[in-house]
Order: structure tokens, then C-alpha cells, then sequence
């Protein structure tokens, strides 16, 4: 299968200009790659030095670390070979184009190495998925647990799920199958039916524990709004340069609604700032309101400021007129009129802070609040096996059809037990990617030892 197969190279390693960049190239042609650029294969797996010269003119690119990992114990299953250059753009320049004119090789694909590594079975769909988080995670609580993932945390799960439905499986079919054979012992069903039974409770234990690990991937989200001029975004900065930690804008956001990242206790939280809350006439306004609104409502947690240092000032609409979640009433302006904010009455569902988001006043303990926030908020999500709503589907679907199989019972019908324990199976392999009927001939053959 390999050789038909594209040999593939990228850079591997961050932007240029930078001290050292990795290059690698992943296929067939991988071998044959070192030894035009570098005269020779260095030992698997053992870092050699080595001059890199342009394979037709034979000039010099540069020196670098050479490295070889032959298939299929090599990251991706196929033979892999990789070049640690110095990292400057003319250099990494050169190579991809010395790369370029060898013949079977082409630039990668974005996540391509990883597709062939999930193809050649390296890895499964759910440890692909911790990867990607890996690569994105911003605090520690993300990287803990995308690492996780990465190393089989849902994925082997799954896989031990899917063999043990395959088991009870192999059961029901042996029944319906060889009824006539003397050595098929007579009731297969109600032990195929306990095995569900155990499965059921256990995966339904993992979906009940699974809390907001969805939550975790993308942090919880805080909005931050209120009436205009209320201090919302001078509030927003605040929390984003007190909290170093500011991550990317998330790609996608619009004009209306500006999002930030932030570390709270190392857990991620994602602020929004609606600063465009507000009645308008304006069709394009309108929207913008409108989808500032949205955001606001699927937020965990709502901010809702206002300018506390006028005179019974304009708390704007009620935030609890429209928005579900939390509100925490945020009088700003502390700075101005101490007096009047410390006598405003409030009332008693919604907490409130006194705060200046210009002088900074009061925001260590909005600060504080808002860390405790997150940590009771993400309190047992570390061990939840959940990231996704992929995930929670899966698991959910599977649930469903162990629920229809256990309710035929033992005098039910052979044929759809059966049915929904397969549907069981798929769901829970296309959980990992891994779909495959043939495992259940395997196992009736391996178990039952038919002799025919
Ligand atoms: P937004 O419309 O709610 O986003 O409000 P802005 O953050 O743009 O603030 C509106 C005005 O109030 C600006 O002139 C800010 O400088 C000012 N402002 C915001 N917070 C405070 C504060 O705590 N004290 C004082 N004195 N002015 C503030």
C-alpha cells in the first residue's frame, strides 16, 4: 500500500526566522530523500550531523541534525525522516524547494501527517482530536487534558466498550446462527444481555461524570455587558492586561462581539464584550444587538455593568429580563461617587460588586470572585472523559440502542437483540474511527471453535 502512497514533507516547527526549524518528510520516499540531500541514511532513530546540499547543483543549503524513523514504528506508521536547519527563511526556503524536486515528494496538506498517521492506525479519532487540543491548549487544565486524550483516555475506553459488545455479540449471533449445533450451549442470550447490562451502567456513569468537559476545549464564557458608556470595555481591558495571560481572538469574531482569553486559576475563560447592547433603529445595528444578545445568553456567566456613579443611574434593561445565566451586577465607576454606590440597594438573586474598571479599585476582589467562579465550575471536569459533543453523542446513541436491546429481555427477539448491540458496536467505533465487522466473525470463530 506504501508505494503507490505520495511521499510528503512541511515544515514542521514554527514561522521563520527562528533558531532552528524541523522539517519532515513522511513516505515512500522518504529514504531516498536523505540520501540526495544529505549522501547517506543516518541510523534509525540516532541524531547524525550532516551537510544538506541542493541534490542537482550539490550546494551547500546547511548544516543539520538528520534523523530517520523507519515504518511502521514511526510516528505517522510510514517511513519518516526528519532535518532540524537552521531556522532562517532562505534556509528553510531552500530545503522545501530542494524537496520539491524529488520526484514522488510534494508539500503536505495541513493535518496530513496526522491523517496518515490515524490511516496507518498510529492513532485513533479521538487521540487525533487530543492532538489538535494540544496544540491549541492555552492553560494548564487544557493541556492536561488534551495530553490525556492523546494518550487513549476516551479512545482505549471505547475500544474496551466496542470488544465488549463485540463479545455479547458473538453470543446472540452464535444462537441465532448454529441453533442446531449439539456444542452451542442453549441460553447465550442472557449472558450477552448481563455483559450489556454492566456496559450499560458503565458508559452511563461516564456520561453522568462527564460534567463541562465539553467546557474545558473552550472555556467558560463570561459576558460583559450592560448600557452603553457604562465602563464595559475599559472593564474588559483591565481583566485582559491584569490577567497576562490574553490568548488569540478566536477566528470568526465579529465586530459586534469581541472575545478575549483569559488563565483564571489556570482554568480558561473566555470574556465576551456585547459593548453593542443597546435599542437601535438601524437594520445593521440591529443585528449586531441581536447577536450580542445571543452571545450573552449562551454565556455561563453574565457581567452586567453600570455607571454607578449617577444619581439612581440607568441600569439599562433588566439583564434578567433575557439573559439565563448568572448575572453578577457590576457597579462601576467606584471612583466617582463611593456614597452612592455603597447605598444602592440591590436585589438578592444577583451579586454585586462595587468597582472601578479605571482605577482599578475593587477588582481584586471581582478578580477573586470570578477565579472561584471557575474553579467550582470546572471542579471534577479533569477526570471527565468528554471533550466533545461528538464524543457525548456517541456515547449517548450507544446508550440508546443497549436501552432497546435490554428491553427485549431474555425472551425477546434474538434477531434484534442483536441488531441494536451491533448499532451499539458502530456507534461506539465511529467514536475511535475504527468500524470493522470482521472483529465479530473473529470472535465467534475464536470463541466457539465451530470446526466446520
Ligand atoms: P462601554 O460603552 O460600556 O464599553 O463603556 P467604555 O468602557 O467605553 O467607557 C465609557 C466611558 O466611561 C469612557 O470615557 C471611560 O473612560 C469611562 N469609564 C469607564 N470606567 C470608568 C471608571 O471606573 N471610572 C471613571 N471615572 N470613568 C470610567
Amino acid at each position: 500500500m506504501q508505494s503507490d502512497r505520495q511521499t510528503i514533507f512541511a515544515l514542521s516547527s514554527g514561522r521563520p526566522p527562528a533558531a532552528i526549524a524541523v522539517v519532515r518528510v513522511c513516505g515512500p520516499k522518504a529514504f531516498v530523500a536523505l540520501e540526495k540531500l544529505i549522501g547517506r541514511v543516518p541510523r534509525a532513530r540516532q541524531a547524525a550531523l550532516a551537510r544538506v546540499r541542493e541534490p542537482v547543483s550539490g550546494e551547500v543549503i546547511d548544516e543539520a541534525l538528520a534523523l530517520w524513523f523507519p515504518g511502521p514504528h514511526s510516528e505517522t506508521g510510514e517511513d519518516m525522516a526528519e532535518l532540524q536547519v537552521h531556522g532562517g527563511h532562505s534556509v528553510v526556503a531552500a530545503l522545501l524547494d530542494a524537496l520539491a524536486t524529488i520526484e514522488g515528494c510534494r508539500l503536505a496538506e495541513p493535518g496530513e501527517f496526522t491523517r496518515r498517521a490515524f490511516e496507518n492506525g498510529r492513532l485513533d479519532l479521538t487521540e487525533v482530536e487530543g492532538l489538535a487540543d494540544l496544540i491549541a491548549a492555552e492553560t494548564p487544565a487544557q493541556r492536561r487534558h488534551a495530553f490525556r486524550q492523546l494518550k487513549g483516555l476516551i479512545g482505549n475506553r471505547a475500544e474496551e466498550w466496542r470488544r465488549k459488545i463485540i463479545e455479547a455479540l458473538a453470543l446472540v449471533e452464535a444462537r441465532i446462527d448454529f441453533t442446531d449445533e449439539a456444542d452451542v450451549p442453549e441460553d447465550l442470550v442472557t449472558p450477552a444481555l448481563r455483559a450489556a447490562q454492566q456496559l450499560r451502567s458503565m458508559i452511563g456513569e461516564a456520561l453522568a461524570n462527564s460534567g463541562r468537559g465539553e467546557r474545558l476545549r473552550e472555556g467558560l464564557v463570561v459576558a460583559i455587558a450592560g448600557p452603553p458608556n457604562a465602563g464595559k470595555s475599559t472593564l474588559l481591558n483591565r481583566l485582559a492586561r491584569r490577567e497576562a495571560a490574553i490568548v488569540s481572538p478566536i477566528p470568526g469574531t465579529t465586530r459586534d462581539v469581541i472575545e478575549v482569553h483569559l488563565n483564571l486559576g489556570d482554568y480558561p475563560v473566555t470574556l465576551l464584550d456585547t459593548a453593542g447592547i443597546r435599542d437601535s433603529t438601524d437594520p445593521v445595528e440591529q443585528e449586531g444587538v441581536r447577536r450580542a444578545l445571543a452571545r450573552a445568553e449562551e454565556a455561563d456567566l453574565v457581567l452586567w455593568v453600570i455607571d454607578g456613579s449617577v444619581t439612581g443611574g440607568a441600569t439599562g434593561e433588566n439583564p434578567e429580563n433575557h439573559i439565563k445565566s448568572e448575572v453578577w451586577l457590576l457597579r462601576n465607576k467606584l471612583d466617582l461617587a463611593v456614597d452612592k454606590l455603597c447605598t444602592s440597594s440591590e436585589s438578592r438573586s444577583t451579586r454585586a460588586f462595587a468597582i472601578s474598571a479605571a482605577t482599578g479599585a475593587g477588582m481584586d476582589t471581582l478578580i477573586s470572585a470570578l477565579t472561584a467562579y471557575a474553579g467550582n465550575y470546572f471542579a471534577a471536569t479533569e477526570s471527565s472523559i468528554i471533550t466533545r459533543t461528538r464524543h457525548r453523542r456517541a456515547l449517548e446513541e450507544t446508550v440508546g440502542a443497549l436501552d432497546r436491546a435490554l428491553a427485549q429481555g431474555t425472551g425477546g427477539s434474538e434477531e434484534l437483540i442483536a441488531e441494536e448491540l451491533r448499532s451499539a458496536g458502530t456507534t461506539l467505533g465511529r467514536l475511535t474511527g475504527r468500524v470493522d465487522v470482521e472483529d465479530i466473525l473473529d470472535v465467534i470463530f475464536r470463541d466457539f471453535c465451530i470446526g466446520k
